[in-house]
This record gives structure tokens, sequence and C-alpha cells, in this order.
């Protein structure tokens, strides 16, 4: 059975496999880790996740 990753900030599963290099990951941020997709978008819109973590 297949692994994935969470997202690091609301935890949901995301489809990214834990194997995944991450340059071939969507919606991965060095430092933050794997985030879901809609995390990831509330994030590109507001510059300051990093106060998230
Ligand atoms: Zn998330």
């Amino acid at each position: 059975m297949k692994q994935v990753e969470p997202c690091a900030l609301c935890q949901e599963l995301t489809d990214i496999e834990k194997e995944t290099p991450s340059y071939m990951r969507e919606h991965f941020i060095d430092g933050a880790g794997q985030l879901c997709e809609h995390c990831y978008e509330d994030i590109a819109q507001n510059k300051e996740w990093h106060n998230l973590l």
C-alpha cells in the first residue's frame, strides 16, 4: 500500500507519495514541506505562510 504525504498545515492527506522526490512534487515548499492544493493556494496568495508554521 502506498504511503502519501499529509499536508504540513491541515494534515489532510495529499496524493503525493512519500517516495516522490521534492523536485517532482507539486505544492511543495522548501522548509515547510508538503501542502495540499488548498493550503498552497492560500499561501501563494498571502506570502506570510511562514507565520503559520
Ligand atoms: Zn492543507
